[in-house]
C-alpha cells in the first residue's frame, strides 16, 4: 500500500493492510495483518499502530520450520530527506525507528516489512534450548539422541578455543 503524504488529512488516517513477506533463507512463509494510524506533523510522519505477524520460520541451528506469531507494536517517525540516495525503504536503524523519505509518497508494505525483519532476533530459533544438528552424523538432537553427541561437543569446543588463541 502507497500512502501519498499529501493526502493525509489533519487529523490522520487509519488504515488496514496485509502483506505477504517474500521468502529467504529464514522466512518461509510471512504474512503481516498491519492496523496502523498515520499523522503528517508539518512534514513529520508519526505512524502508531500494530503489526500482527504469522511466520513460519527457518530455525538457525537445527533447521527445522516453525511456526511462530508476533505481536509488534509500531511507533515509527519518518523525515524528509533531501539524499536522493535515502529512501522510504531504507529504515535508518534498528533501534531508532526512524525512516527516510525523498517523495510524497511512502511504500507502507515495505515498511511494514522492514520492521518485521529488524524485529526478528539476530539468531532465529526454535526454541531457546535447540540443540541443533549433531556435527557428525546430522541427527536432529531435539528428536533424537545419538552416541557422537557427546564427544562432537567436547571436540567442537576444543577447536572453538584453539580457533581463539591463534
Ligand atoms: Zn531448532
Ligand atoms: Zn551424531
Amino acid at each position: 500500500m502507497i500512502i501519498n503524504l499529501k493526502e493525509i488529512p489533519d487529523d490522520g488516517v487509519k488504515i488496514e493492510f496485509d502483506v505477504k513477506l517474500p521468502s529467504d533463507e529464514f522466512i518461509s512463509e510471512g504474512l503481516l495483518k498491519s492496523k496502523l494510524f498515520i499523522r503528517n506533523l508539518g512534514g513529520m510522519i508519526v505512524i502508531n499502530g500494530d503489526i500482527n505477524a504469522s511466520l513460519l520460520l527457518n530455525c538457525n541451528r537445527c533447521l527445522n520450520e516453525f511456526k511462530d506469531e508476533l505481536n509488534l507494536s509500531v511507533n515509527i517517525t519518518c523525515v524528509q530527506s533531501e539524499e536522493s540516495t535515502l529512501d522510504s525503504r531504507q529504515l535508518m536503524n534498528d533501534e531508532l525507528d526512524v525512516c527516510f523519505y525523498t517523495d510524497d509518497e511512502i511504500d507502507m508494505d515495505v515498511l511494514a516489512s522492514e520492521f518485521l525483519i529488524n524485529s526478528l532476533p539476530m539468531k532465529i530459533l526454535c526454541k531457546e534450548e535447540c540443540l541443533g544438528l549433531c556435527s557428525v552424523c546430522g541427527i536432529n538432537l531435539n528428536e533424537q539422541t545419538c552416541l557422537c553427541s557427546k564427544e562432537t561437543k567436547v571436540g567442537s569446543l576444543g577447536d572453538l578455543l584453539k580457533a581463539a588463541m591463534n
